[in-house]
């Protein structure tokens, strides 16, 4: 599993990232934002407590954070279908919590990522820091023309502060498989291998984009969504 500095350093090799909370309206709001440091409590993040997005953090307790870094733009062939070159999407979703000033200069002492939140602090002195301690994710590395390797997607998710990891893909009841190989033939992810010895066949949820090919292939009923099993 990701380690959270694996995932700073995901967000940061895309810099600013979009950054969604609840509006406390019950809608959704989201901007552009950055994480600036990161410890073993999570992710750390900074902003005025004057804009609406320290209060929609504050009331809301959560934020939704997600970006892409990719070689090159989506292009389009001459039957209108896109092409997308290889690129790694990370987003993360969880609880945040706010610092006291204390914290942030106790932290700073210990750990120069906080140079800039101190720096801001000087300067804006409306600036708060909060902390996102409570998370899960994913990277999401995508290949759709199998330039780099022959299959198209690779996923890898992360959890830290107790919040639980959730595998990603579909799955198969191996009770109900028949083994009869329509699922895999149906998968244009190479995320299903046959069982040993002709048994059950899996799904490699880290290939596994959750198009629903397989669903609809199986005679058998035996593709199941993530927790419906
Ligand atoms: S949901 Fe789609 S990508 Fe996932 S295993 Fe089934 S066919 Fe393959
Ligand atoms: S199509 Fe269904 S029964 Fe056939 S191998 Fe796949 S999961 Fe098993």
């Amino acid at each position: 599993m990701l380690s959270i500095k694996e995932v700073y350093e995901e967000f940061e090799k895309i810099g600013c990232c979009s950054f969604a909370t609840l509006d406390g309206r019950g809608g959704v709001e989201s901007r552009i934002a950055h994480f600036f440091a990161y410890d073993d409590e999570g992710l750390y993040l900074r902003t005025m407590d004057v804009k609406p997005f320290f209060r929609q953090l504050v009331e809301g307790g959560c934020v939704s954070v997600c970006g892409e870094r990719t070689e090159a733009p989506c292009t389009w062939d001459e039957d209108n279908m896109p092409h997308f070159m290889p690129g790694r999407m990370v987003r993360v979703s969880g609880r945040v919590r706010l610092l006291a000033p204390d914290e942030v200069s106790a932290k700073a002492a210990a750990n120069p990522q906080f140079n800039v939140a101190v720096y801001d602090l000087n300067k804006y002195p409306r600036t708060r820091v909060l902390v996102l301690c409570r998370a899960h994710g994913e990277v999401y590395d995508y290949d759709f023309n199998m330039v780099h390797r022959d299959h198209k997607i690779l996923r890898e998710r992360f959890c830290w502060g107790g919040d639980e990891l959730e595998p990603a893909g579909l799955s198969i009841d191996a009770e109900k498989c028949v083994a009869c190989g329509a699922c895999a033939g149906a998968c244009t992810h190479k995320a299903i291998v046959p069982g040993a010895d002709g048994g059950a066949y899996a799904i490699l949820g880290e290939r596994c984009d959750e198009c629903g090919n397989c669903f609809n292939a199986c005679p058998a009923g035996a593709v199941v969504q993530k927790g419906l099993a």
